[in-house]
């Protein structure tokens, strides 16, 4: 039998400088970009719904979840108007359903994961995680969403989902019957009061100034409504409420400094919302508030390959569906941009 002795140091040698070598190409491919067909970022109904229909057309799409992974939902209880759930659901279990489907057909989905900058100056578009990771992307679809703004009372954290919320066209009907009161003057002001009066009996809306900032059509409709009352120059002090949640709330009177106590059941707020798209600014065409701007009846930017969809792009619906909806489109045009140039 023929045996070839290698001695244990020239054994130890040779493992250490396959590590050396494998440990300089790693930290070489650490500073190498990353190359994926479809990146998708945020984790709202836009993004999972984008990626389940990207993952099923074989376009392997990386997905970035941000802070809040699952978006504005996680912090809703009930959803009764999303289609497909009977007896309705909890927004938590609802995102991690769609979670779960994303992940089913090979998603990859990067958890807790920042896109903070961006580049859209190329054919291959470029993004940089908030661990400094560069990725070069063939396309790239934005749900990143929009935040509603509350007052910032102590008060209003303590009674989220127990009777505040900022969306009267999803938690209304939980109220109906009841007494409720809305803050805020501007165009989505008035129309949630007006939807919020076939609901309910009585319908408080609380304004900062002497006059709305609505639309003049729109102050008809608050003002010729007998169920709204507008108190004028008003300001929440405070929530009130137990452990069962709001039972009514404590108002100021700018002009006069007068405090009074109304009880009521349901608090809403509307007094806007910021769509999340700082990091395009610059790049994609936006309004004036920020809300990235898509070409009619679809979900191109003005970027090619770059595609929005959900909340960030949609100031006038904010529905779990309707984001679902322009998440499922931004896949299709982002399928059909990718197969024409050739790249699946
Ligand atoms: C209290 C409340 C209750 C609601 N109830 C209902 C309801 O009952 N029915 C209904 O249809 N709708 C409801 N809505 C509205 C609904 O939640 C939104 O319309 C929907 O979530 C919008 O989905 P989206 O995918 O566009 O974005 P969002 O749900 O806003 O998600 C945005 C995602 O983008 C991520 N993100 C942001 N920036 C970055 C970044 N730079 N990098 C990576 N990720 C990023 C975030 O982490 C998040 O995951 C409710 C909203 C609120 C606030």
């Amino acid at each position: 039998m023929n045996y070839f002795f290698v001695p244990y140091f020239l054994l130890r040698k040779f493992e250490e400088q396959n590590q050396n070598y494998y440990y300089k190409n790693k930290n070489q491919l650490k500073k190498m970009a990353r190359q994926e067909t479809c990146v998708i970022i945020g984790s709202g109904p836009a993004g999972y719904t984008a990626a389940i229909y990207a993952a099923r057309a074989n376009m392997k799409p990386v997905l970035f979840t941000g802070k809040e992974p699952g978006g504005q939902l996680m912090i809703t209880n009930d959803v009764e108007n999303f289609p497909g759930y009977p007896k309705g659901i909890m927004g938590p279990e609802m995102m991690e359903d769609l979670k779960q489907q994303a992940l089913r057909f090979d998603t990859e989905v990067n958890v807790g994961v920042m896109i903070e900058k961006v580049d859209f100056s190329g054919p291959v578009h470029k993004l940089w995680t908030d661990g400094g990771e560069e990725i070069h992307a063939n396309s790239v679809i934005i749900a990143t969403g929009a935040s509603a703004r509350y007052l910032g009372l102590e008060s209003e954290k303590k009674f989220m989902n127990k009777g505040v919320s900022a969306c009267a066209v999803c938690d209304g009907f939980f109220y109906r019957g009841k007494e409720v009161c809305i803050v805020g003057g501007g165009d989505s002001a008035c129309e949630e009061a007006t939807y919020l009066s076939k609901l309910c009996p009585k319908v408080h809306m609380f304004v900062r100034r002497d006059e709305l900032r609505a639309s003049k059509i729109m102050q008809e409709r608050v003002l010729n409504n007998d169920k709204i009352e507008v108190h004028w120059n008003t300001e929440v002090d405070e929530i009130l409420g137990d452990d069962e949640g709001v039972t009514g709330v404590r108002v100021i009177n700018n002009k006069t400094n007068e405090k009074t106590e109304i009880s009521l059941w349901g608090f809403f707020v509307a007094i806007g919302h910021v769509p999340n798209t700082k990091i395009f600014d610059g790049w994609l065409d936006m309004d004036k508030t920020g809300y990235l701007i898509t070409k009619s009846g679809s979900t191109h930017t003005n970027v090619d390959g770059v595609f929005a969809s959900g909340d960030a792009q949609d100031k006038d619906y904010r529905q779990a569906v309707t984001a679902a909806g322009t998440g499922c489109m931004a896949a299709l045009d982002a399928e059909r941009y990718l197969a024409a140039k050739g790249v699946i």
